[in-house]
């Protein structure tokens, strides 16, 4: 076990995974616990969060799992005063819960539209809304919010909502950063690149290889500089930097985590 968040208390939202493997919110979650963090792991599927809870206890951290969805404010507010019953402050807040529904604006619906933007931004603000208070009791906190390159670029799938949310959460960060910044409240953004996570096979293979979760994977992996997609460690690692004291003096960045992928032309 380390120590790089020794005595911290994390919140992590989509704690769980959409299928077998590591998503991001587990990878971070079990992160986290491995550094000293005590992990409030919420998900809205409770067993994902379960399963994450028990990786953690398995190897001696420690984890309280919470079924929350994030999207839908008395929820959250619920979330944020069991994690105070629990643990009697919020240090981290990892906001990594994101999903996507592949369309342009003809093909989208807009009851999908509303859904990606709750899921994907709402949710942030609801989360900093009721958590910032009690940072700023405490004398300070660190926020993470899981963008994506998506909001930089156009990555040859035409997911409209999923993009202009992650631009929003963009924004969302640099201006809750700036608010609370004298507030030794910190809040960054991470932008992975394409990274191999449970999401991907589940809502992405049907677009590129009819559904052929392998021939997707090549695919993916051919369109990145080093040959690969990332892992869901990759992005874990940064959210673990961003969130520790180690980043004392670093707010409303956003940190790209994409091996190269935005620097490329062709
Ligand atoms: P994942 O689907 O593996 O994990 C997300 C978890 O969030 C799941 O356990 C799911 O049950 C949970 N969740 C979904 N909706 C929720 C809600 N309303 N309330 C609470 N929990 C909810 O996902 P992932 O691929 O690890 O992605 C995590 C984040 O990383 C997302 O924000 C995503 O946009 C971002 N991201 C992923 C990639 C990639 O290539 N995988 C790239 C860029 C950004």
């Amino acid at each position: 076990m380390g120590d790089r968040l020794k005595d911290k208390i994390a919140v992590v939202s989509g704690a769980g995974s959409v299928g077998p493997g590591w998503g991001n919110g587990k990878a971070a979650a079990v992160l986290f616990a491995r550094e000293g963090a005590s992990v409030f792991a919420v998900d809205v599927n409770p067993g994902a969060a379960e399963e994450t809870r028990a990786i953690i206890e398995q190897q001696g951290g420690e984890c309280t799992a919470h079924r929350t969805d994030v999207s839908r404010s008395d929820e959250v507010e619920r979330m944020v005063e069991c994690c105070l019953e629990t643990y009697g402050r919020v240090d981290i807040l990892h906001n990594n819960v994101g999903i996507v529904d592949v369309g342009g604006c003809v093909e989208t619906s807009e009851e999908s539209w509303d859904r990606v933007m709750d899921v994907n931004l709402k949710s942030m603000f609801l989360t900093c809304k009721y958590v910032l208070p009690h940072m700023e009791h405490q004398g300070g906190g660190s926020i993470v919010n899981v963008s994506s390159i998506a909001s930089l670029r156009w990555l040859g799938v035409p997911y409209v909502s999923y993009s202009a949310s992650k631009g929003a959460v963009n924004q969302l960060t640099q201006s809750v950063a700036l608010q609370y910044a004298e507030k030794n409240i910190r809040v960054n953004a991470i932008l992975p690149g394409f990274i191999n996570t449970p999401m991907v096979a589940k809502s992405l293979a049907e677009f590129y290889a009819g559904g052929d979760v392998e021939k997707m994977v090549e695919v993916r992996d051919r369109a990145c500089p080093m040959g690969k997609m990332g892992d869901a460690w990759d992005v874990a690692y940064a959210a673990l930097f961003l969130s520790s004291d180690e980043a004392k003096y670093i707010t409303g960045t956003e940190l790209v985590v994409d091996g190269g992928l935005t620097c490329k032309v062709v």
